[in-house]
């Protein structure tokens, strides 16, 4: 009966190992895998009376419980990019070994062993759980995961109350073939393999969350790549909240003459740059995405064409002033953009096309300038350079 919580565990502490062959960037399947193997190690302790003796047997079975309890804990943690970090694992470590020696040697009590242990336990398990209270808000996977933990470390207390009340079994025999000890395998077996099951699970979404996500960014720039920018304006632009909404049309200008000049890497390199310069120049609820070759569109939820002509303007002066390593000292790169604002009844390609007519405009009347297509908003607008805006009234 005690082998089979350890049996169970281990199938899934196979799977975990095979996912981190898989995913070896993500270290805590390692620590998953290595848990089942401490519990196991703790049970064959205890069922075969080795070492023999309630103190050394009681400290070693007890040492490989709470590394495996640690671990798993530390695993789940880690998951979400936090820690539960080596000082607060040498607390409990040092606590609950330091209480069963204690009780082993000093002044000898089964009950309090046991009590130290699964309130032990059930703690370190709440402290992971409130580590990650903000799973609360995430994907549904992600919310299973934080009340399966919270439900996995609240039963050590219940159980153990339930089971083993005020006074333990004595002897090593009647402690066996007790209720407490079945229904401590038994509830293991279940809710371990349970809570196994749910850290799989979020494990799974978590990799085909990176896959979606790789499938839809640029490789060179990191921005979204064209079919999941039209997939994401498109719903975004579906959303009535978000009007007004602009969008700004990008192309770098004379970027042939970069590759012509300076070969093809120097112009991967300034894409690369361009890339970086967008993402951070915009908000977080803005999309900007690699239309062409070196043509962007950043669509703006929530902005007029004054508040889009603005950012643009801004773009065009600040980029214009980067410089490349990989070009020669003092050469700049300059870029031009055309704003549409979103009219009723307008889908995303009506918008695309509006603002890549206005970046022909800029193209057509000399580059590195801002052109939209509402020459009463030309008035409200402040550029940031005069000179170089261009008005069209198509
Ligand atoms: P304009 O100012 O009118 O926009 O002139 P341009 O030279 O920038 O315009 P054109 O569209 O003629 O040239 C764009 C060039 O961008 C041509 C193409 O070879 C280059 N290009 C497209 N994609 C990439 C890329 O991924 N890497 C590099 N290095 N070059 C690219
Ligand atoms: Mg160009
Ligand atoms: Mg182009």
């Amino acid at each position: 009966m005690a082998l089979i919580g350890p049996g169970i565990l281990s199938v899934f502490g196979l799977a975990f190992l095979w996912a981190w062959i898989i995913e070896k960037k993500r270290h805590y399947l390692l620590l998953l895998a290595a848990a089942p193997v401490l519990f196991a190690l703790g049970v064959i302790v205890q069922v075969f009376s080795w070492p023999p003796g309630v103190g050394p047997n009681a400290l070693l079975s007890g040492l490989f419980y709470t590394l495996a309890v640690l671990l798993t804990a530390e695993a789940i943690v880690r998951r979400s990019g936090k820690r539960f970090g080596l000082p607060l694992d040498l607390v409990f470590l040092t606590a609950i070994m330091g209480g069963l020696w204690y009780f082993a040697y000093i002044a000898p009590n089964v009950l309090v062993r046991v009590y130290i242990q699964n309130f032990g336990y059930g703690l370190i398990f709440l402290v992971a759980a409130l580590f990650l209270t903000h799973l609360m808000r995430g994907r549904r996977v992600d919310r299973v995961l934080f009340w399966v933990l919270l439900a996995f470390s609240v039963h050590f207390f219940v159980r153990t109350v339930l089971t083993i009340g005020f006074s333990a079994p004595v002897g090593v025999k009647a402690f066996g073939a007790s209720l407490f000890w079945h229904a401590l395998h038994l509830s293991l077996a279940v809710l371990g393999a349970g809570l196994a099951l749910t850290v799989l699970a979020a494990a799974l979404s978590d990799v085909i969350d990176d896959l979606r996500r790789e499938g839809e960014v640029d490789g060179l720039t990191g921005v979204l790549n064209r079919r999941a920018f039209e997939n994401r304006a498109s719903s975004l632009m579906a959303k009535a909240e978000y009007t007004p909404c602009s969008l700004v049309a990008c192309d770098l200008d004379r970027f042939k003459e970069i590759n012509d000049r300076y070969g093809h890497a120097a112009g991967d390199e300034v894409l690369r740059v361009f890339g970086d310069f967008l993402r951070v120049a915009i908000r977080a609820s803005d999309l900007a995405g690699r239309i062409g070759g070196e043509e962007f569109a950043i669509l703006l939820p929530g902005s007029t064409r004054d508040d889009a002509y603005r950012l643009a303007e801004r773009l065009r002066v600040d980029w214009s002033e980067v410089e490349f390593a990989c070009l020669p000292a003092g050469k700049r790169v300059t870029s031009s953009f055309g704003i549409a604002e979103v009219r009723p009844g307008d889908d995303l390609f009506e918008l695309l096309e509006r603002a890549d007519t206005q970046l022909y405009q800029a193209k057509a009347t000399g580059r590195n300038r801002t052109v939209f297509d509402d020459a009463a908003l030309y008035r409200m607008a402040e550029p940031l350079d005069r000179e170089r805006v261009a008005i069209s009234s198509s």
